[in-house]
């Protein structure tokens, strides 16, 4: 059962709400905020279960043990409502509806929780109305206002409500989270390196495709390595339609030059050189080819990917960037073929 031990990365925010629970001292609102597939969600629901726990006084919430939380964690106690977009926005008899429902005694515990998931969906009007609920406490209410956007909500309504930030996971954190409760296993770094401080950008792939992607990028680059600059402009041709394909390839090739670079440059001394690389899981692939490439031809490669994908993120022209780049990688090849200077 998820509680606050599973929770990483996120010491302000739980011990904010943990010290709220336990003081009793609960407010009416909460905004929380950060990026998406950080652990808002889940905080609220462990945060939610520990409102309406039925725990025995002075134990520590939520429980885990009692019905309450069981319900509350798996969303059907009925004191925890969740709202959530009807289509693409939260609507005002949306809100509506919930003010009536706030109006109502719990129908189980001692509290209501409303969860508004996300609240940026609710429009002006609609977050107006919110605004009236959340300044006239109605009953033993709380609510928690998820955003992974909060500009998008009006500046009263954020004033309204105690603000929890949620920061991006720190990488260690994120491959902890992959590694031990989504089965990544030894995938769990490069996941987490691809997702950039959020679960669910590193959730995109699972494992098995994760690999395979992976390797279809290490293939691609050894291939323009030994390209001839006639063969590279060819290869180029197959990526000029597939725009967000070739932005997540590179992705995985830069990673992948990351780790050669950290090989090639670590010192002799270095024990368990596997424990640096992203793609640890390779580390022996990666090892032995890091002996057969110059550090001139990585970086070059790197630095020359760098820039393409800056310009692909400002909607630059896709045939003459991948062009440019994949003549680059032909170039940078022949010298990465070369044996160690
Ligand atoms: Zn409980």
């Amino acid at each position: 059962m998820v509680n606050w031990d599973d929770i990483r990365g996120q010491a302000a925010a739980t011990r904010l709400l943990k010290g709220a629970l336990a003081s009793g001292r609960v407010a009416h609102a909460y905004l929380f905020t950060g990026p998406r597939g950080v652990g808002k969600t889940t905080v609220a629901r462990i945060f939610a279960a520990g409102l309406v726990c039925e725990g025995p006084d002075g134990s520590v919430r939520p429980c885990g043990r009692c019905g309450a939380c069981d319900d509350a964690l798996a969303f059907r106690h009925p004191d925890v409502v969740r709202l959530e977009p009807d289509g693409d926005v939260i609507r005002i008899e949306q809100i509506r509806a919930l003010k009536r429902r706030a109006g109502l005694k719990p129908s189980r515990g001692r509290r209501q929780v409303f969860l508004v998931e996300p609240a940026e969906a609710a429009g002006e009007a609609a977050q107006n109305a919110l605004l009236k609920v959340l300044e006239e406490p109605l009953g033993p209410s709380v609510f928690v206002l998820i955003a992974h956007q909060e500009t998008f909500l009006l500046p009263t309504v954020v004033s309204r409500c105690v603000h929890v930030r949620f920061q991006r996971l720190s990488r260690e954190a994120a491959a902890a989270i992959l590694r031990e409760r989504l089965g990544y296993g030894d995938a769990a770094e490069l996941a987490a390196a691809l997702g950039n401080g959020s679960i669910s950008q590193a959730t995109r792939f699972p494992p098995e495709d994760l690999r395979e992607r992976r390797s279809a990028a290490v293939a691609l680059l050894e291939r323009l390595w030994a390209s001839d600059p006639g063969a590279a402009l060819e290869e180029a041709r197959n990526w000029y339609e597939r725009r967000d394909e070739l932005m997540e390839t590179l992705e995985f090739v830069q990673l992948w030059l990351r780790d050669l670079l950290i090989c090639r440059t670590r010192p002799k001394s270095a024990a368990e050189p596997g424990r640096w690389l992203i793609n640890f899981d390779r580390a022996a692939d990666i090892s032995a080819r890091a002996e057969r490439v110059s550090g001139e031809a990585l970086f070059g490669s790197l630095s020359a990917i760098r820039e393409v994908r800056r310009q692909l993120d400002k909607n630059a022209n896709v045939r003459h960037a991948v062009d440019v780049l994949f003549l680059e990688l032909a170039a940078r090849g022949r010298k990465a073929a070369g044996p160690k200077e």
